[in-house]
């Protein structure tokens, strides 16, 4: 066959062409090392669709303490070799399932975090990002992943998971005691009303010295009442049981304990569909009883109209209890679910037990509680539980 000039031509234009392209995929191949190489973020890269041999960039050597660029050969008779090792969660990692082997056996992208270990001792951590590249046939050509020394985040995660646990460890030791010692003194306080009885009883006692018993006999029942209340403070959360629990059949519940106040004070009670919610189903019978019992202990000259609703949100369900009693002023809406807070004297019965045992609960099934109130026209209770 005889090329013709215009054909040789031709060929000469082609061949130029390739090379112009080659040129420039050489260029590119070159500035995407040079970015590779300039770049503070550690990559490595594989030439291989196993990702056996790994490249490093300087940065994820000198981060390794390892020579620039260099070559890992991921096999497992290597491993020892390395002056790193690498742990997920505790466990050492190795070979296939490192980032770059596991990404590229899978063929799917691998997010992981784990903690470097060098042979000079340096323990940090990194997290990163494994992606497969794939060939014009979807097969893995090869792996690439980028890496950050989250060593920070992590230290600062440590720490809080370390206060978080002193804390509960504190306030699990702080219930123990308050039960211990609510549960204690309730023995000497039987001891002092049961001689007092006998003293009653032996000796009549006339003018002052009655009154004075009066005034013992008075204090001696109203420790019971606080150390009861404290005692179901202490006891609350201890062991929580999760059950679905229908509202309104624990509302029925409350109000039939309830039916003599109920009855006394005229109330009207007004409780509107309310849902089913996975919870301590003693503590929620316990939280409506606080609740509705406050409705009619803290009354107007009216008789109380309470109202029970619920409203579903994404997450939460809000129930309201709302009544038209005599309102909490704005200034002690936190105030009043602290222990032992009160904002009456004596001329109402009470232990200031009521809402900080409502707040335990609540929080202990992850919701909140707060009040809604101008200080005059009743107030409105609410709290979330999950959905
Ligand atoms: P207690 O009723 O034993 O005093 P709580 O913890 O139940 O204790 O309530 C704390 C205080 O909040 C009460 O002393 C009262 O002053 C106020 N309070 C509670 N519920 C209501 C209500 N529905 N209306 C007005 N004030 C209330």
């Amino acid at each position: 066959m005889s090329l013709t000039h215009s054909s040789i031509e031709k060929v000469e234009e082609q061949l130029a062409a390739a090379l112009r392209e080659n040129a420039e995929l050489k260029r590119a191949l070159a500035d995407t090392e040079a970015l590779f190489h300039m770049l503070p973020v550690a990559i490595a890269y594989s030439s291989d669709p196993e990702a056996k041999q790994i490249y490093l960039n300087p940065a994820f050597a000198e981060m390794l303490g390892v020579n620039t660029g260099v070559n890992v050969a991921v096999l497992e008779n290597a491993w020892h070799l390395l002056p790193y090792r690498f742990f997920r969660a505790g466990t050492e990692v190795r070979g296939d399932d490192m980032p770059l082997p596991k990404c590229a056996r899978t063929g799917r992208e691998v997010k992981d975090e784990l903690e470097v270990l060098r042979a000079d001792g340096r323990r940090f951590y990194i997290y990163g990002i494994a992606k497969p590249l794939l060939d014009a046939d979807g097969r893995v050509k090869r792996a690439i992943g980028a890496f950050l020394d989250v060593t920070d985040r992590k230290k600062a995660e440590q720490d809080l998971e370390r206060s978080l646990a002193a804390t509960q460890a504190a306030n699990q030791e702080l219930q123990q005691f308050a039960y211990a010692a609510s549960h204690d003194l309730q023995e000497p306080l039987r001891t002092i009303s049961t001689y007092m009885q006998l003293l009653q009883r032996n000796y009549e006692p006339v003018g002052e010295a009655a009154e004075f018993m009066g005034f013992i006999v008075e204090a001696v029942r109203r420790m019971n009442t606080l150390v009861r209340d404290l005692l179901t403070y202490a006891r609350t959360g201890a062991s929580s049981k999760r059950v679905p629990v229908n509202l309104n059949l624990a509302v029925q519940w409350v109000t039939a304990n309830l039916d003599q106040s109920i009855r006394e004070t005229k109330a009207e009670i007004t409780c509107d569909e309310l849902p089913t919610v996975v919870a301590d189903e003693s503590q929620i019978i316990q939280l409506f009883q606080n609740v509705l019992s406050n409705a009619l202990k803290y009354r107007s000259e009216e008789p109380p109209r309470i109202v029970i609703s619920a409203e579903e949100g994404p997450e939460f369900y809000t129930i309201s209890v709302g009544d038209n009693g005599i309102g909490i002023p704005p200034n002690y809406h936190a105030h009043v679910f602290g222990v032992f807070k009160r904002l009456h004297g004596r001329e109402i019965p009470g232990t200031g037990l009521g809402l900080a045992l409502c707040r335990k609960i609540v929080e202990g099934h992850g919701g909140k509680i707060w009040v809604e109130s101008d200080g005059k026209h009743g107030s409105v209770f609410k709290f979330t539980l999950p959905t």
